[in-house]
């Protein structure tokens, strides 16, 4: 975690005014700016809670050893193995949008993968404990960072119970437009946002589609005819840790 309590290093304090002024072009790095706050519609098309999105994940139709989903998202968002910029990164400090999890169980010895990523709660932690307000959750249930305001306490890191977010140690190059990083900011799965918001599916669900292990469902939980409303109807889905009460947008089957 780091020294909040230093004092702050003038030319970021100068960042975070201009950012937190200007949504418009901020510098995050040499030669890198912000063009584009955190993916939102256009401003004649306004988010509205009359949709929630979320994502159905089959467990028992993921293939073991597939990384498809990851490797789509590393591509479309330009993060780990697609950005060269990542490659001193610690394993521990790699950036991790989605990753696959693999869970062993010990009495039956049955091996059950998944794809693990932000969950999309509707009562999301990291929301609560970040003190800027760059944390926050959009009307249509997609939880975002915005990077303008971000300062990289990692508070939400902290708070997340699925270890979804990770934090930008590197001076980053070759960023992709629609998706936004800096160094010294948090980030995690946007859903792929710019894709949503253009009527699209997020890069894994398509990617997984792809392969076709269809083990994953994008859709509107509040539309009761959506593909994703109707499996969840006819054969359930869970939350990973229900018990914290996040209702999250991501939900899970054959675990
Ligand atoms: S999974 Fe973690 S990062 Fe995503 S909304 Fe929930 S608490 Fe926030
Ligand atoms: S790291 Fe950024 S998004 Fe996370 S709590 Fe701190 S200011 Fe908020």
């Amino acid at each position: 975690m780091s020294d909040t309590s230093k004092p702050m290093d003038p030319t970021r304090r100068q960042f975070i005014t201009k950012a937190g002024g200007a949504a418009g072009a901020a510098a995050i790095a040499p030669g890198v700016f912000l063009t584009t706050p955190a993916q939102a519609k256009p401003a004649d098309q306004p988010v509205s809670n009359d949709k929630r999105w979320g994502i159905l994940v089959d467990a028992n139709k993921c293939g073991n050893g597939c990384n498809a989903c990851v490797t789509a998202c590393e591509e479309e968002n330009g993060w780990g193995s697609a950005n060269p910029s990542e490659d001193h990164s610690s394993p521990e400090q790699k950036a991790h949008w989605i990753r696959k999890v693999t869970i062993k169980d010990k009495a039956t010895q049955h091996v059950t993968t998944l794809p693990m990523m932000c969950q999309h709660c509707e009562n999301p932690p990291c929301v609560d404990v970040c003190p800027t307000g760059a944390s926050f959750k959009r009307e249509d249930g997609i939880v975002l960072v915005d990077k303008h305001i971000c300062i990289g306490c990692r508070y939400c890191m902290m708070a997340c119970p699925y270890k979804a977010r990770s934090f930008i140690h590197e001076d980053l190059k070759d960023q992709k437009p629609w998706a936004p990083r800096g160094k010294g900011t948090v980030e995690s799965c946007t859903m792929c946002v710019h894709r949503v918001d253009e009527d699209g599916t997020p890069a894994c669900v398509e990617a997984c589609n792809a392969e076709t292990h269809k083990a994953m469902v994008f859709g509107d939980l509040y539309d009761e005819n959506s593909e994703i409303s109707r499996e969840l109807k006819q054969y359930g889905g869970k939350e990973i840790r229900a018990d914290l009460n996040l209702n999250t947008g991501v939900r899970y089957r054959g675990i």
